[in-house]
């Protein structure tokens, strides 16, 4: 049996094509799985098991994508999307993973289609992998296909259209695009796969689109993506020979030494992608052993390019030739065991009054399901209590109300704090996370109650008027509750946050590991630190870390810093909810006290890191600029506080903003741009010497000071030149806006009195010195000595430095677009609605007017079912329809995932 990886190989050949070891440990040449390879060689893959939950969740919507409902949905879209006629019947069967009875049913199907104009979907089909038609070899198995018949333009006969289903996760409504790809590399397989069978019913042609079924909403019932397959199948069709063609030259022969074999092979590591790979441990065990100094700079992921110039850190030559300071900080970090700091001050909220700290155990059964949350409050009196609640039923829609319950009691507290502080102008409020999955579950949480809410004051409407309530695609709904003002509150809050997710020196919610990052470098592959836990014991340790030790003790905690769990405790979580599906001893019930005592746990862990991290940070001193953050979240938020006290566009996430208002938040987003940019290179000497570095970069340079008496540079510029008015940002790491945090404005620009901004000449710099060595004149002369290293900034990047003496940055607009203005009142809208249509309309009354639109056109027959090819509904919005079958990976005990399957073959 010769083993071909089937249809994720297709996957894993496109994602680790460069490796050299990859593509030589192929089943097709080793003849064993990656897997078995690697525990052959001594290796074995322990890493990339799939949860439980997770395994379950995947199962559950195969059974939802098999549901009669869903299979006739899903062939119809598949048919609309085509532009074929519309089916005179849907019929749907199952090939069982059967190669004989795929192809007799696929016979059955064209004889319908030709005969009858139906469309078949076949389920579990079985297909020969392309090319090894003739081999026992194991087969591609689309999860299923779409037989439908040609339109009288193409021919005669019928199309096939390769299927598969994936349970991606809506993040914020959205599936992101590498996993959509990779969906569909499958897919291409797939269609590669039929294309290539001789016994594919002649009249037969496979379709150059393919279709991945993926989840609409919450309770994982399955819509259908269409996609053009060309490039992927020209891709796949590339790899497969690439791979058929490499078997042919090499071979691993059953007595061969396997190591011997495996280790031949020069792998391409890269610590971030490698980990699904199954050779990952030896490769990185082969690193790690490495007499070679050099060896150390791949373990750590330093790109190729740079490793020429930093390799004097490693072999003790101690020579740097030019690379980005966060990548030698890395390096020296990983070498000397110490972080090191950026020189940033603060110009986080975290830790401050009017702070909500928040952890969640998300559950791997549901895109939104959590186990548990823990919310903790900093006001002037000090940090409050953790307020903790576990889930019992964390998918169901009860628990996404009370987990915002939660929240938003603790937002509207601490916007009645801040206003008592500060009656005229109340203080921002933010939430701080320990990682950024955190932010995204509550956001799609509160994405999700949104839109039901959306959809309710719909389907009131329709109630007044008398009209049925109708879902998008023409089924009766159920009137769903409405989201009372304390949950309201929370759902507004993150809405807010995701549309303010295009601008950069907001923070609604502030991910501490992200500002961790900004004052801490720590050593080990950079992708250790995303984590909390992993960044954090970097800062605050005493005594030099062993990067490899510590990073292996991390891999090992049963516990995680953020909102996905460990295999290990999500699995121990999932099985105490549902209990274990088996014989006698096998068998397990459900265990809620366990189940409670494991998410309070889990939570414990979360909220310790928090805490550490917070303070850890509270050591790092404040910065001059961090005001002028709080100024522009201020503005922006005081226009949110508008728009939910008038209920007027502030349930409308990012991807929902209208043209017009789209429009005019390109204005918001550049200017936000500037401002970030200005400030990091101002308030971070680390970020400003990358800026530096980056040959693409016009704005800042390094320069050293040849002399004080008179002052000269040298300026590693080719763009500030001889006539270029430079500012001073940072001299030796240190900014020099912190020596200046009296003199700092928060007007229309925050203005830095005090900086040294002057003109670059060669006047009297002495005709001796080279072209880069420049006199400069700035009226506030810097306190500098010969040979300091530093930063300069061209000062036309600024607003307004006209003056030689002070620094401008432009305070950028909120984005006040559909929101009440300071003028309106609650009767605005009801007095005039003409001249409030832009401000302070509420949702009721546009969601009112939409509902009568749909309606009308319901009324002329354009909307589903009635209209062909179906129409797609643009919302996208969560809400079921009451008739239609829900998935519920909880609804039974659990079960493991075959143990030759990885994340790899689900993700
Ligand atoms: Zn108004």
């Amino acid at each position: 049996m010769i083993s071909t990886g089937g249809g994720s190989s297709a996957v894993a050949a496109s994602a680790h094509a460069a490796c050299a070891r990859f593509r030589g440990t192929d089943p097709l040449i080793t003849g064993r799985s990656r897997r078995a390879l690697a525990a052959e060689v001594g290796f074995a893959d322990l890493g990339v098991g799939i949860p439980e939950a997770r395994w379950m969740r995947a199962m559950t919507f195969e059974r939802l994508v098999k549901d009669k409902a869903f299979a006739s949905r899903v062939t119809t879209t598949t048919v609309g999307a085509l532009g074929l006629k519309r089916p005179t019947a849907v019929v749907t069967a199952d090939a069982r993973v059967d190669s004989t009875k795929t192809r007799q049913l696929l016979a059955d199907a064209h004889a319908r289609a030709v005969v009858e104009g139906s469309a078949t979907l076949i389920h579990e089909t079985a297909v020969p992998f392309p090319g090894f038609e003739d081999a026992e070899a194991t087969e591609v198995k689309p999860d299923y296909v779409v037989v439908a018949p040609q339109s009288a333009t193409q021919g005669s006969g019928s199309w096939l259209i390769a299927g598969d289903a994936k349970d991606y996760e809506r993040v914020r409504s959205r599936i992101d695009d590498g996993r959509m790809l990779k969906g569909f590399l499958q897919v291409a397989l797939g269609a590669e796969a039929f294309a290539s069978w001789s016994e594919l019913p002649s009249g037969m042609a496979v379709h150059n689109h393919g279709v991945l079924a993926v989840p609409r909403n919450a309770f994982l019932q399955p819509t259908a993506v269409v996609e053009d397959l060309h490039d992927h199948r020209i891709e796949v069709r590339m790899r497969v020979a690439e791979r058929v063609a490499a078997a042919k030259v090499s071979r691993l022969g059953p007595d061969d030494d396997a190591l011997a074999f495996v280790r031949h092979l020069t792998a391409t590591f890269d610590p971030s992608t490698c980990t699904t790979c199954n050779m990952f441990a030896l490769c990185r065990d082969e690193l790690r052993r490495s007499a070679d100094p050099a060896d150390l700079l791949v373990e750590l992921g330093v790109d190729p390019g740079l490793r020429p110039h930093v390799v004097g850190l490693v072999d003790g030559t101690g020579v740097v030739g030019s690379a980005p300071d966060s990548v030698v900080a890395g390096i020296r970090a990983s070498v000397d065991g110490h972080a090191v700091h950026t020189g940033q001050l603060r110009t986080d909220p975290a830790g401050e009054p009017g702070t909500i700290n928040v952890v969640i155990a998300k559950a791997d059964a549901a895109a939104l399901g959590i186990h548990g949350m823990s919310v903790q409050r900093v006001s002037a009196d000090g940090t409050g209590e953790w307020r903790t609640e576990v889930y019992e039923a964390p998918q169901s829609p009860e628990t996404r109300l009370k987990a915002m319950r939660l929240l938003g009691s603790a937002v509207e507290d601490a916007m009645r704090a801040q206003r008592r502080a500060n009656p005229g102008a109340p203080s921002p409020i933010h939430l701080v996370v320990p990682d950024g999955q955190t932010a995204d579950v509550l956001t799609s949480i509160a994405d999700n109650l949104a839109g039901v809410e959306l959809s309710r004051l719909r389907w009131l409407r329709d109630q007044e008027q008398g009209r049925p309530m109708l879902t998008w695609d023409g089924e009766p709904a159920t009137l769903p509750r409405p989201l009372r003002e304390t949950a309201r509150t929370a759902v507004s809050f993150l809405l807010e946050e995701d549309r303010a997710r295009a601008l950069q020196v907001r923070m609604p919610i502030v991910d501490l590991r992200t500002v961790f990052s900004r004052h801490f470098v720590a050593g080990g592959p950079a992708v250790n630190a995303l984590r909390l836990d992993y960044a954090t014991e970097w800062a605050r340790a005493t005594a030099p870390i062993d990067h490899r030790a510590f990073a292996d003790a991390i891999e090992e905690s049963p516990y995680t810093p953020g909102a996905r769990l460990t295999k290990e405790r999500s699995d121990a979580l999932h099985r105490a909810l549902v209990g274990v599906v088996g014989r006698g001893k096998r068998r397990i019930e459900p265990d809620p006290p366990a189940y409670e005592e494991g998410v309070r746990a889990e939570l414990g862990y979360k909220q310790e890191v928090l805490e550490v991290a917070l303070g850890e940070l509270a050591g790092v001193r404040t910065s001059a600029l961090r005001e002028a953050y709080r100024a522009v979240e201020g503005d922006a938020q005081a226009v949110w506080r508008r728009r939910l006290s008038f209920t007027a566009s502030d349930l409308v996430r990012f991807g929902r903003t209208y043209r017009r208002w789209r429009n005019q938040l390109v204005r918001v987003v550049e200017a936000d741009a500037a401002c970030h940019d200005q400030l990091l290179a101002v308030a971070n000497p680390q970020a400003a010497s990358d800026l530096a570095t980056d040959a693409g970069n016009r704005r800042l340079a390094h320069a050293t000071v040849i002399s004080v008496e008179p002052l000269v540079l040298a300026v590693e510029s080719r763009r500030i030149v001889e006539g270029s008015k430079i500012v001073l940002l940072h001299i030796n790491d240190h900014p020099c806006v912190e020596a200046h945090r009296d003199s700092i404005s928060l007007g229309g620009s925050f203005v830095i009195e005090g900086m040294s901004v002057g003109t670059l000449s060669r006047d009297g710099a002495g005709d001796e010195r080279p072209r880069g060595q420049l006199r400069w004149k700035p009226k506030h002369t810097p306190a500098v000595e010969v040979g300091d290293r530093l930063i300069v900034a061209d000062g036309d990047w600024f607003a307004g430095t006209a003056y030689d003496r002070r620094l401008s940055i432009a305070r950028p607009p909120a984005d006040d677009y559909a929101a009440p203005k300071s003028s309106c009142t609650p009767q605005s809208y009801e007095l005039a609605p003409q001249d409030h249509q832009w401000c302070c309309k509420p949702h009721r009354a546009n969601e009112a007017e939409y509902s009568d639109q749909t309606a009308e056109r319901r009324a002329r027959g354009e909307l589903n079912p009635q209209a062909w090819p179906p129409v797609r509904d643009a919302d996208g919005f969560e809400v079921s329809p009451g008739v239609l079958p829900q998935g519920d990976a909880a609804d039974r005990p659990s079960q493991g995932s075959p143990p030759d399957l990885t994340l790899d073959d689900v993700e």
